[in-house]
């Protein structure tokens, strides 16, 4: 015992209290420190303690509830990460070889495939970053397939309903913005469309369901119209959360589309991303996708350069965001086909659900019926002078995250909601509740719903301020 003890006690003295560091530090001594860092001289609690407090100020799903319509903020399962993270998908480099990465390629191939399904396209590319990135692409092969007609088309229709990346990407493409107005749904006319319609026109931008959560009712007639005009239909998949597993843009009659998979697949996202927006087309586009894409030969996985003359290059390094597509991959499989419906008519049931609880508190002017999300308007309901953005911050309030407001641009005073899926009854039922109360007490005591925020660690900010004289200096 006395052995041990002694062999432990001079091994311990002469790896840990003998050690000399500065001495053992291989760094040649002229590019060693002369003087003491100017760091904070803080223990490692005080500093565990600083930055858990500030997580504790951001708002977060893992915190609370998070309804920002045209966002699908749903819950992403946790397990998707754990796996992401398995050695065997997160240490492989994009330079590897083929055979050494093909459980890599086949999780793309997959995926790949399993859009294809539920969208009804023929092909995808996996690159474009995000949704806008994924609208930039698709709006660039329709320019490339136009010239390789040797048509001229200059022109994309956008609604005004649209989301503010829609006329973006067009103008960002070298397309010239051609506005169609909607409807007071925000649903979209032939009639109107027809009289826009001339034979520079490439194609349009349809959101299906729209913007105000309303199914466009003549697609079949919209898609009519276009061909026979020689355009082309692009479907803003942004809202696919509505429809899996129910109808499918390519059965309607749409040529090009993209998907958010972190929006409709689960994939953690806000605050800038990390985003996927694959890009789906009918077949007679195929060519024209960016390239790498995978397919697969005698059982194995490979790169396919495809048709450099066509296509319209790479439209990311590498693979795209591969960890976000690793996911989405998941996140299909663990549910199936069926579990998808069942994602997409719980997604309408519970904004259907809201709705309910709130359509006697203010305007709905798409109507009492919506799919996975709704826009309200609070004009005419609240107190002297109080507006939207008033009733958004007193939310913050509460505890919620507040939901997307003034948009869309044709609805005056807007809120958009989008519960999702994922939330319980009594979620809903208790931020019902309180922005019923916050709409009451905008009446009986209007002056703490224009200063609201007045519980959060930050009050209500001057925006305009901030905009014009940005302070990015502390
Ligand atoms: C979110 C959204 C987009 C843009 O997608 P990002 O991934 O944010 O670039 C486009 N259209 C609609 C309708 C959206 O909701």
């Amino acid at each position: 015992m006395n052995k041990i003890l002694n062999e432990t006690t001079s091994n311990r003295e002469s790896n840990i209290f003998n050690c000399d560091i500065a001495s053992d530090i291989a760094v040649d001594e002229k590019y060693q420190r002369k003087s003491v860092p100017n760091i904070p001289d803080l223990t490692e609690g005080t500093v565990l303690r600083h930055f858990t407090a500030l997580s504790r100020k951001n708002y977060a799903l893992s915190s609370t509830f998070y309804p920002l319509g045209s966002c699908t903020m749903k819950y992403n399962p946790i397990i998707n990460e754990k796996i992401a993270k398995f050695d065997s998908f997160a240490s492989v480099h994009p330079y590897q070889s083929e055979d050494t990465i093909q459980g890599s390629l086949e999780i793309m191939y997959e995926l790949e495939k399993d859009l294809c399904e539920v969208s009804g396209m023929d092909a995808f590319t996996l690159q474009p970053a995000a949704g806008a990135h994924g609208e930039h692409t698709g709006l660039l092969i329709i320019s490339q397939y136009f010239k390789s007609k040797k048509e001229k088309r200059t022109k994309i229709i956008v609604p005004d309903s649209a989301h503010g990346t829609n006329p973006a990407s067009a103008m960002l493409s070298g397309f010239e913005v051609v506005s169609l107005k909607s409807e007071a749904d925000g649903t979209l006319s032939p009639e109107k469309l027809k009289e826009i319609l001339t034979p520079e026109v490439a194609g349009i931008m349809m959101t299906n369901p729209n913007t105000l959560g309303v199914f466009e009712k003549h697609i079949p007639e919209i898609a009519e119209i276009m061909h026979a005009n020689g355009s082309l239909l692009y479907y803003d998949g942004a809202n696919l959360n509505a429809v899996m597993g129910i109808a499918r843009p390519g059965d309607m009659g749409f040529d090009v589309m993209h998907i958010n998979l972190h929006k409709t697949f689960s994939t953690p996202h806000g605050g800038g991303g990390p985003g996927a927006g694959p890009v789906g087309v009918k077949s007679f586009l195929k060519d024209f996708l960016p390239v790498p894409t995978v397919i697969k030969e005698d059982d194995k996985f490979k790169l396919n350069f495809g048709n450099k003359k066509l296509s319209v290059g790479q439209m990311k390094a590498f693979f795209g965001n591969f960890p976000v597509l690793l996911k989405a991959c998941i996140y299909i499989k663990s549910l199936g086909g069926k579990g998808l419906t069942d994602a997409s008519v719980q997604a309408n049931i519970n904004a259907n659900y809201i709705l309910n609880l709130l359509k006697n508190k203010v305007s709905i002017p798409a109507g009492n019926v919506c799919t996975h999300e709704f826009v309200l308007s609070t004009k005419g309901h609240l107190g002297e002078g109080v507006r939207t953005l008033d009733v958004a911050k007193r939310l913050l309030d509460y505890g919620y995250y507040a939901p997307t407001i003034y948009f869309p641009l044709i609805v005056e005073e807007a809120m958009m909601i989008e519960p999702t899926e994922t939330e319980s009854k009594q979620t809903l039922d208790e931020f019902a509740d309180v922005l019923s109360k916050i709409i009451d007490e905008s009446k009986s005591n209007p002056e703490v719903i224009k200063n609201a925020p007045s519980k959060t660690s930050v009050g209500r900010l001057n925006e305009v301020e901030a905009a014009r004289n940005p302070k990015l200096r502390w």
